[in-house]
This record gives structure tokens, sequence and C-alpha cells, in this order.
């Protein structure tokens, strides 16, 4: 049996058996569920799956929420980088890291079928950073599974020190985890070593500590919906940083205990209750009050 807690353990277990990360991953999760490595990897070609389905669905609906707030988003930056007479400055590639961000959470309004990675609420980040890129770089499956274990890895570690859950340790534990994961995915799939991914990861959570949970009227929707956007865009930021060589001055494990320490010491209104922050500024009262599903 593999039991690998902390990110320090299974980087001396990676270099001491001449693995990648993902190898490690996917060892430990064959260990850990008395299964075979192509079981393991079948089920994420599985998520993979969904998360295309996801992405495809999510752009193809335009309808608005239950709550008609949020919907057609993702569309409005796909038409923005398909139109030929605007000149966008960072390229094809940034739009729809965005877009399919946004367009998962937007599916996700709907009732739709996504992965939650880690949560329903960030389940943009991830497939946004992994397929966008695997798109416009035709990477193939394997490598995208390849990635998605570091992905699932880098979450499955940060969860055995705190719960990825927003009521719990607000926001950063749930889009700042996921940008924390795609920032190790897009840094495996960029061909970094183990010690670049780390940093990735470290890098981009960093970034995020002390994230609220201050949703409006308690839905999914604002700032959920779009903070996905921003953090798929996050995520190859730190991706890129760490790509060029740049170290977190602190190591990834120590940044989760930090992640956990903002956690405890957040404000409980500031933990998915809705009860400060967005959620009760005017314009957040307003709109909770107004909702026809409040009727
Ligand atoms: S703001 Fe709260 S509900 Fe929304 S994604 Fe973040 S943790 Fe989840």
């Amino acid at each position: 049996m593999i039991k690998l807690s902390t990110f320090a353990e299974v980087l001396e277990h990676a270099n001491n058996n001449n693995k990648k990360l993902f190898e490690v991953f996917q060892d430990q999760e064959a260990s850990l569920q008395e299964k075979c490595i192509s079981f393991v990897r079948s089920k994420l070609a599985e998520s993979l799956d969904v998360m295309h389905s996801s992405i495809k669905q999510g752009l193809a609906n335009k309808e608005l929420s239950p709550t008609g707030i949020v919907g057609d988003d993702s569309n409005k930056i796909i038409k923005r980088y398909t139109n030929k007479e605007i000149k966008t400055p960072f390229g094809e590639l940034y739009g729809n890291i965005m877009a399919y961000a946004i367009a998962t959470l937007e599916e996700n309004q709907r009732m739709g079928k996504v992965v939650a990675c880690p949560t329903a609420g960030s389940c943009g980040i991830v497939p946004a950073a992994l397929i966008a890129y695997s798109e416009k770089f035709d990477i193939s499956q394997e490598k995208q599974i390849d990635a998605l274990l570091t992905a699932a890895g880098i979450g499955k570690i940060i969860s055995f020190k705190v719960a990825l859950a927003g009521a719990i340790a607000g926001c950063q534990a749930e889009c700042g985890v996921a940008s924390t994961m795609a920032a190790g995915a897009l840094t495996e799939l960029m061909g970094g070593d183990n010690e670049k991914i780390l940093n990735a990861a470290a890098l981009a959570l960093k970034n995020v500590l002390g994230l609220t949970c201050d949703p409006v009227a308690g839905l999914v929707e604002v700032p959920c919906i779009k903070r996905n956007g921003f953090s798929a865009i996050h995520s190859a930021t730190a991706s890129e940083m760490a790509l060029a060589g740049i170290k977190s001055a602190i190591p990834l494990d120590e940044v989760v205990d930090a992640m956990k320490q903002a956690g405890i010491l957040m404000s409980p209104l500031l933990k998915e209750c809705s009860e400060a922050g967005l959620a009760t500024t005017k314009t957040g009262m307003h709109i909770t009050n107004n909702l026809n599903i409040n009727k």
C-alpha cells in the first residue's frame, strides 16, 4: 500500500523511483482503490469525456440560469475572439480558457452534467485549462489523462489537510485549489519537471489565500461563474512563471498549511452562508430580494 500524504513525500518518492508526479499519483490511487492502473486511467478518460461535453453543451446553450442573472457570458467571449474585425491582444487560447471555464459553470447552473474538480462551484477551471490547451496543440488523450492525474493528485494531497469546501475554508478551497490543480496540469502538459509542477501549484495557491465565499443569494452564480474564468487564467500565469524558472519562496506543503490557517481565521459569515461580502451589498441584496425562485 502506497500512502503519501504530503507533497514533500510525493516528490521524494517520485525522484527516488525516477517517476513523474502523475505516475506516483496513479500508483497511489490504484493502491488506495485496490484496482489496476488501467482502471484508474479509464475512469479519468470518462471524466475527460464529461468535461468535453460540458464545455460543448455550455457553449451551445445560451439559456439564462433560473435566476436570469447569468448564462450567456461564455458566448460573449467566443464572439469577441472569433470576430476578425477585433484585434484581441492575448490570442485565441486566452479567450478559450476563459470561455470554457465560464461555459462549464453555466452548464452546471442549468443542472447539466459536470465533473466536480474539486467541487461543482469550481468545476470549470481544470477542464478549461486542460482542454483549451490540448485542442490548440493537438494533445493526445493519454497525455491529457497524465495531466488530469497531476491535477487530481494535487487536489487529493491538499484534501488530506483541508476540506475542499467553501463552507469550511472559503473559496480558496474551491476556486483556489482548482487553479492550483490546473496550474499543475498545465505545467505537466507543457513538459515541466516535477519541481516545476509543484512550484506552479504553490505559486497559484499562494495568490488566492484568504479568498472568501460570499455567493449572492446563496447560489453558485455570483461571483462563482466569472471567478472560474479568472481562476483558469490565473492557473496559466502560475504555470508560465514556474516554467520560466520562478520558484515559490514557500514550499507547497507550507502554503497548504497557511491556507488551512486562513480558513480557520476567516469569519463564518464569509464561508458560504451569504451573510457578508458580495452577498450583502446593496445590489446583492436587491438581486436576492427580487429572485423569482424566492417568491
Ligand atoms: S464563492 Fe463559494 S460557492 Fe462560489 S465557487 Fe467559491 S466557494 Fe463555491
